[in-house]
């Protein structure tokens, strides 16, 4: 199917004209840089300003999400983001080996509200140089991306995430049914699958659990009964997360680690290495990392982000994250009905009448009024 074309107005920034401060690193690619550009016939140079100057560029379009510019591909390989320091990714190309990559400054200077160039979790397609180093040259549609808002920018967390895991414990610390609700409604509002773990299932009975089990399946949410004492649900949880790249979200002390590391024996040890050289002050970044698991697929890491920091749900918006509510909304008298006090409420009545789950009616009604958890 051809892409529909679209201009994109791109401000170069300052740096284009004043090379500040650039490593050895990026040095070696300027010139690379330079060849690149001069063969975009596209580009229309339409401004002469001394600081900014713009440029029009003809770009794929795909939500305003691709920067589709024509490169001559020969000689490169695809690969996915791990990790993104300033102006550095690394990258993990399909055939397994790692570089270190700069990008190319034309996908650099392409300015919008929309994007950041390159995130944790881009596939993109970019130039060896050598056999660890590299240029990125274009980065492809994303799909599931994880950002916050910080002063009116869009700051992307991460991208191409397939599954947003959910891991709650059955008890130690005991089981929260409505935090579970909260993040079912995130990985509503950023459109990406959520899977439900209860992991610790070893410490009670779990017919104790069906009536919330089953509720969350008839809606649709795939739920696993884990634990790591017993190994009950790990391989399916291995099956689950394999070719994925999954988010694992949770509160501390739920048994996130003791997972992961069932499912890859080395991840943990991996990750922890890390963190390790991040208190002595080598890695200073906060930002997301990927861990590519034994199997295939990636763990999606994010420190330094507390977990509520992905709450930004307004209440009004909240009804249209339960899929179970939704289809009464419409039948409610009163087009602006918030579902809680109103008379005539379609989705009060559907709970009167066994139709919707009053635990998940209670947990909306503790999300609208903004409740603390
Ligand atoms: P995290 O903070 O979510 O990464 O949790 P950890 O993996 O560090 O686990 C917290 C504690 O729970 C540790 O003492 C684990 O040994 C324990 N734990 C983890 N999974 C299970 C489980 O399935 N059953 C039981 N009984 N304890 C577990
Ligand atoms: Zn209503």
């Amino acid at each position: 199917m051809a892409k529909k074309k679209r201009k994109i107005r791109a401000t170069f920034r300052k740096n284009r004209e004043t090379r500040v401060r650039e490593s050895d690193f990026t040095q070696r690619f300027a010139q690379d840089e330079e060849q690149t550009e001069n063969v975009h016939q596209s580009e229309r140079i339409s401004g002469k300003g001394d600081l900014t100057r713009k440029r029009t560029v003809v770009a794929g379009d795909d939500d305003g999400d691709e920067f589709n510019l024509q490169i001559d591909e020969t000689g490169c390989l695809k690969g996915r983001v791990l990790s993104v320091r300033g102006l550095h990714s690394t990258v993990h190309a399909d055939d397994g080996r790692r570089f270190e990559c700069a990008t190319r400054r034309l996908l650099k200077t392409l300015e919008t509200d929309m994007r950041h160039v390159v995130a944790t979790g881009d596939r993109v397609v970019f130039r060896p140089i050598d056999d660890n180093s590299g240029i990125i040259l274009k980065t492809e549609p994303r799909h599931g991306t994880i950002s916050r808002t910080s002063r009116g920018r869009q700051h992307v967390i991460v991208t191409n995430v397939d599954l947003f895991v959910i891991v709650t414990s059955a008890a130690e610390p005991y089981l929260k049914p409505h935090l579970i609700d909260r993040f079912l409604v995130t990985a509503e509002k950023v459109g990406i699958a959520p899977l439900i773990c209860i992991n610790k299932i070893d410490l009670i009975d779990p017919a104790a659990l069906q009536p919330l089990v089953g509720a969350f399946r008839q809606i649709g949410y795939e739920t696993l009964l884990t634990s790591t004492v017993t190994g009950q649900g790990i391989p399916r949880l291995r099956q689950r997360l394999h070719g994925m790249e999954s988010a694992v979200v949770g509160q501390s002390g739920v048994g996130k680690s003791s997972l992961l590391n069932r499912i890859d024996s080395d991840l943990d040890i991996r990750v922890r290495s890390v963190s390790v050289d991040s208190q002595k002050g080598r890695h200073t970044t906060t930002n997301a990392t990927l861990w590519p698991l034994e199997g295939g697929g990636y763990l999606v890491d994010t420190p330094g982000i507390r977990q509520f920091e992905l709450w930004d749900v307004i209440p009004e918006e909240i009804a249209g994250f339960f899929p179970d509510l939704r289809p009464f909304v419409s039948a409610c008298r009163y087009a602006d009905c918030t579902h809680t006090h109103e008379e005539e409420c379609a989705v009060k009545d559907a709970v009167a009448d066994d139709l919707l789950n009053a635990r998940r009616y209670e947990s909306y009604c503790h999300m609208f009024a903004g409740d603390a958890i």
